[in-house]
């Protein structure tokens, strides 16, 4: 059994002696136990969080501990009643290749309903994450203006195409001109921007001639900087995800405060800006997430694209580059065939 463990604390930009990598026997399953041969592991930016210690929302990883993460898994063996050999599970087993699991938590998945590595996906917890962040708070209307960051992403990328299928105007922010035309070409946003350009704000200003009525959040820094004076009044901003900060060492930048003009803005202009764990809607919605989205993706509405890497042994490398833009889709550990 291969497990990648957290070996210490970034600072900064995680390297690869944060990770340790190790072998030792595939475990063996109990009464009541069955064991996982991991096929799929998702690496997803909120990993960069359990690494630290800083206050969050979940408790970190201990140094030692494997790292977190949700995967796709054959039984192997089962020694329990609601499992048989060769099922195929969503889990929670990290970055190993192997688990034993009492059960809690398995979700079945079935093959011939979408590939089984949407469950990591567009029809999992990210897939989830931008049907909830953008119907639940952000509520966009007909000809209205969505802005989407991060938008050729796992998130932003159906969080757009969402907002057109509930026939708002999508507009996505991605990094360089290959990750801008697929949002605009393949995923039909009606304009993607650059925000690697020098006059992205200009760019942005452009692209969205009525103001923007929702911005999901998902990155911060530079690019709500952009944002923030176009959203219109009554905007609704969903704070999903601030990943430009995610490597930060110390809390923001120097500087005067601008705590007092964000908040006469957000008064002024009636803003809702709301923040959010997609764990919180799941009990109520979920279910219906999975039939609309299950019913988009067969209907060719709602597009994904699949960064896949090979070998388990890459996944530290992998999301080292997760954080600096450098996966192109869905990032996913193909763990084994
Ligand atoms: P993505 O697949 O979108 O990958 C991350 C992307 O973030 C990169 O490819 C890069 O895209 C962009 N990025 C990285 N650094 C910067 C930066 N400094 N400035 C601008 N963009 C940057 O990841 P996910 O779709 O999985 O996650 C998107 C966001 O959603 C994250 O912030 C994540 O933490 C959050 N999230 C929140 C959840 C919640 O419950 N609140 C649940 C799941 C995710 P590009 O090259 O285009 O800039």
């Amino acid at each position: 059994n291969t497990r990648i463990l957290l070996a210490a604390r970034p600072e900064g930009a995680p390297k690869p002696s944060d990770f340790r990598i190790e072998d030792i026997p595939v475990p063996e399953p109990r009464d009541g136990d069955v064991l996982l041969k991991i096929l799929y592991l998702s690496l997803d930016p909120y990993m960069r969080g359990r690494m630290s210690t800083a206050k969050s929302y979940a408790a970190p990883a201990a140094i030692g501990d494997v790292m977190p993460g949700g995967t796709v898994a054959r039984v192997e063996t089962s020694r329990h009643p609601d499992f048989v050999e060769g099922d195929i599970v969503l889990s929670y087993s990290g970055w190993q290749s192997y688990a034993l699991s009492k059960g809690a938590g398995l979700r079945k998945l079935d093959p011939a309903v979408a590939p089984v590595s949407t469950a990591l996906g567009v029809l999992g917890m990210p897939g989830f994450t931008a049907w909830s962040g953008l119907l639940l708070i952000g509520e966009p209307k007909p000809g209205e203006t969505v802005v989407v960051a991060a938008a050729s992403g796992a998130v932003g990328s159906a969080v757009g195409q969402i907002a057109r299928i509930k026939g708002a105007r999508a507009v996505g922010i991605a990094g360089g001109p290959e990750k801008c035309a697929y949002v605009r070409d393949a995923l039909g946003f009606d304009a993607a921007i650059d925000h690697h350009a020098v006059d992205f704000p200009a760019q942005l200003a452009a692209a969205c001639p009525n103001g923007i009525d929702v911005y999901f959040e998902n990155v911060g820094g530079a690019v709500w900087e952009a944002v923030f004076p176009l959203l219109n009044k009554h905007a609704r901003v969903p704070v999903c995800g601030l990943i430009a900060g995610y490597n930060a060492t110390s809390p923001s930048g120097s500087g005067p405060d601008r705590l007092p003009v964000l908040m006469r803005e957000i008064l002024s202009r009636s803003l809702l800006i709301r923040g959010f764990i997609q764990t919180e809607f799941a009990a109520a919605h979920e279910a219906q997430f999975l039939r609309e989205a299950g019913a988009w993706v067969g209907s060719g509405q709602l597009r994904y694209k699949e960064d896949i890497v090979e070998g388990l042994a890459n996944a530290p490398e992998a999301f080292i580059g997760l954080l600096e833009g450098r996966n192109f889709g869905k990032l996913i550990i193909r763990v084994a065939p």
